[in-house]
């Protein structure tokens, strides 16, 4: 018979993303613990995203202060990041000859010819090309590491995967370049490596520029690197059992939320409950992906999953967000709040990225809530003086319930003053600050 075709359909790669963070790659032990949980899933192929160990992205971040604001020493935190990593290393690695000395190595030579120039840049754009190095450290050791125990795996420079455009410090992700770039340099890598660990938080420019993802962006790398890969699941391993219903900072009675929905993840991650990224969940979402969060301390334990279901989850939750600031913006001759101040008060907040967390108008003022970043306010506050007065409360808190009662709000706010307040059927927000 001549002719004759069979067309199979082509199947999809079973493929799942896991997204370690600082904390599980804290020092020696914990990368040992990551291994171990890696080799739980032999056989499978798996996406692996870190992210810069322990800290280090604070440090980072105090090193680009140092060389761009002049606010410290910089070559006495350099060094400290150094050996932070070198110690390390030296715990995992008895043979100094292992190539992941020299890579390192390489990695600081550069940083201290960057650091040497005068800054050239906004600071923004140097933040991105110092502090994505935290990944670049961290997933260079992991990466030896599981090599170095019998694990089969490829380190690959997630800049070259995720592109963005050049909004330092917040890229945005060019999607259907990023995908392309994932299905053609990522996912062939499966033929030869069960594993391909790549760096959480960092992206590319067009101009080969580095770009960040915005802090914690790495669990937004996973979601990116699932959606684009069409992975069966993702998990985030944290130092938590999974999601809890508020900050164990804050509460001592936490409980685990053994499943959410996409929609009800979306708001408790807006609101800022910190244990995802913000913006991790839509395109999981939009793939149907389901996310599951953790614990690297106890991973036979099922954690959360957060996936498809339409039911609302009735737990009452928490997020608390500290060191905000309260600004009242009002015209200067007394007039309305109209809708062009309100556009001229929207494109300043925009201008100096400053994310509004809480606003509220009435007719002759304009109130907003937000982080206190001295670096991002002090320009924005600058801007608006010279076009509004401007009143503000800092070192203010800012509370979000869901599933709110009278009682709960009565007894968090005692001996507090409520400066703003807003309630919808589900949440109510308050700021607050202490009654002294
Ligand atoms: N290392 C970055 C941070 O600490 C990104 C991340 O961990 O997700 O924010």
């Amino acid at each position: 018979m001549d002719g004759f075709f069979v067309f199979l359909p082509l199947l999809p790669l079973m493929m799942q993303v896991f997204k370690f963070g600082g904390a599980s790659v804290k020092d020696a032990a914990s990368v040992k613990n990551v291994s171990s949980i890696i080799k739980r899933f032999k056989g499978s192929k798996i996406i692996v995203v870190v992210s810069a160990m322990g800290k280090i992205t604070n440090k980072l971040e105090s090193l680009v202060n140092a060389y761009f604001y002049k606010e410290g020493d910089v070559e006495a935190i350099l060094n400290e990041v150094k050996s932070f990593h070198l110690d390390l290393c030296k715990e995992l690695f008895a043979d100094p000859n292992t190539a992941v000395f020299n890579e390192l190595e390489n990695v600081f030579v550069e940083l201290l010819w960057a650091l040497e120039e005068e800054p050239s840049f906004p600071y923004n754009h140097h933040y991105d090309q110092i502090v994505s190095q935290g990944e670049i450290l961290s997933t260079l050791i992991v990466s030896a590491y599981l090599n170095s125990v019998g694990v089969n795996c490829k380190w690959l420079d997630a800049r070259g995967l995720i592109q963005t455009d050049n909004s330092y410090r917040d890229g945005r992700v060019d999607f259907d370049l990023s995908e392309s770039l994932v299905k053609s340099n990522l996912l062939p890598q499966f033929k030869n490596h069960d594993l391909v660990l790549t760096q959480g938080f960092i992206g590319g420019t067009s101009e080969n520029f580095t770009t960040t993802l915005g802090r914690e962006g790495s669990d937004y790398t996973a979601a990116l690197l699932a959606y684009f890969g069409v992975a069966e699941k993702v998990v985030i391993w944290k130092d938590v059992p999974g999601v809890l219903n508020a900050d164990p900072k804050y509460f001592k009675n936490t409980k685990k939320l053994d499943e959410i929905g996409y929609h009800d993840a979306i708001e408790l991650t807006y609101y800022g409950a910190s244990v995802i990224h913000p913006k991790t969940i839509k395109p999981l979402q939009n793939k149907n992906i389901p996310l599951y969060v953790k614990s690297f301390i106890k991973p036979e334990e099922p954690g959360t999953v957060i996936q498809q279901g339409d039911k609302r989850n009735p737990v009452t939750s928490y997020i608390f967000k500290d060191d905000q600031i309260l600004l009242s913006i009002m015209p200067k001759d007394f007039s309305f709040i109209v809708e062009d101040n309100l556009s001229a008060i929207f494109s300043l907040f925009s201008k100096f990225s400053v994310r509004v967390n809480m606003m509220q108008n009435s007719a002759i003022s304009f109130s907003v809530c937000t982080d206190n970043d001295v670096h991002k306010i002090t320009p924005l506050l600058n801007e608006l003086q010279s076009q509004f007065k401007v009143l503000y409360n800092s070192g203010v808190q800012l509370m979000t319930i869901r599933n709110y009662d009278q009682d709960i709000i009565a007894s968090l706010s005692e001996n507090k003053v409520i400066l703003m307040e807003q309630r919808s059927r589900n949440t109510f927000q308050m700021v607050i600050k202490d009654n002294v």
